[in-house]
């Protein structure tokens, strides 16, 4: 039986992706050699690392202004990195508190510098993205949480601002277009919608940089990789052949523009199912709701287990919920076909008869 992934991250990508990798892993493009084996510094590798930043450059637009590192360390490390390198001892950040990944964000940046936060839905159990705050003009930047991968939110639109906006983009990036253009930096790690755990994309704008007068430790400085070209140290050879691959897939598929629309669609099936049926409801604010991570619970919470029960029947795997919100939880990022969420929907229908 074909099994659907759910899950939040590392989670689904390309069964073509999964082919093509594994053939790198053997013999990569008719070398006689394995992706895993070969000199970052190869010929072989130097080419697939200029694909998979043409790729990001290409499918994002990302203006000359920008540059493209691929680090390691996890969107994680980019919470302290980003204030490190950014944000003067004597300056001000400004952040929205919108789940738990930003007040991660929160909690290393106050390490750099004041920060302000504008807005927090902590208190309701982060359903919802605040709206209506000022923005200081003064501040350095402005750090969002595109998609709360946890509660499942999303950022519909970004608030206009002066200042720059800096993204963690870690659960929604490729997944529609976005204007690189106002965002001082947007960072990702791969795992949930451009390939495998173990690398970091990081998009940072010029202007961004050499504003600190800090001692940065040269690994954590954006300058040195950006001199390095993400090759100042070893880089993740692996997880960056397999993010080029699902690039190149995402390019095959039609772009983000075309993928934004399969998504749309996707999270519209899905929502309609959690309105409809009697033993569901859904968790985030209509308005505000993803299209990555579908968040819902059961009315009664002595179903939760044999819901599980019955989606693991049905092929679906990896539908619970995160332990602080319970319930469920289907991550549909670009490389969950309809099919997947249809055969969810067919459970929960299939669990609906079972138990009217
Ligand atoms: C998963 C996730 C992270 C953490 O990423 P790591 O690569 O594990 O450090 C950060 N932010 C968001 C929005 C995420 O979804």
């Amino acid at each position: 039986m074909k099994i659907h992934n759910f899950s939040a991250g590392p989670s689904i990508l390309p069964q073509s992706v999964f082919d093509k990798a594994a053939q790198g892993v053997l013999n990569l493009d008719n070398s006689g050699l394995s992706i895993l084996e070969i000199s970052h510094r190869s010929k072989d590798f130097i080419a697939i690392h200029e694909h998979a930043k043409a790729l990001v450059k290409e499918l994002l637009q990302v203006p000359d202004t920008h540059h493209i590192l691929f680090l390691s360390g996890g969107a994680s490390s980019q919470f302290f990195m980003v204030p490190l390198n950014c944000l003067p001892q004597n300056g001000t950040a400004a952040y929205v508190d919108t789940g738990s990944w930003s007040s991660k964000a929160i909690k290393e940046a106050k390490r750099y510098g004041q920060i302000d936060v504008l807005a927090s839905s902590k208190e309701d159990g982060y359903k919802y993205i605040p709206k209506n705050y000022t923005i200081p003009s003064d501040a350095t930047y402005l750090h969002l949480t595109s998609n709360n991968t946890i509660f499942g939110t999303q950022f519909q639109s970004f608030p206009d601002c002066e200042i720059p906006i800096v993204c963690d983009m870690s659960s929604d990036i490729f997944s529609r277009p976005v204007d690189v253009s106002r965002f001082g930096i947007i960072y990702a790690g791969a795992q949930k919608n451009m390939g495998p755990a173990g690398v970091t994309l990081v998009i940072v704008r010029n202007d961004m940089l050499g504003k600190v007068g800090r001692d940065i430790p040269s690994m954590l400085d954006y300058q040195v990789h950006i001199k390095g070209d993400s090759m100042y140290n070893t880089p993740p050879v692996f997880p960056i052949y397999v993010s080029m691959l699902t690039l190149e897939w995402l390019k095959d598929f039609g772009g983000v523009s075309a993928i934004q629309k399969a998504n749309e669609d996707k999270a519209a099936i899905l929502y309609d199912e959690i309105a409809r049926n009697s033993l569901f409801s859904a968790v985030a604010t209509e308005e505000d709701r993803s299209r990555m991570n579908v968040t819902f619970l059961v009315n009664d919470p002595e179903l939760e287990k044999p819901f599980l029960d019955l989606c693991k029947a049905g092929g679906c795997d990896g539908v619970k919920g995160h332990r602080s919100v319970g319930g469920f939880r289907a991550s549909i990022y670009n490389a969950m076909p309809r099919e997947g969420v249809e055969a969810l929907i067919s459970v929960m229908q299939q669990f609906e008869k079972q138990m009217g």
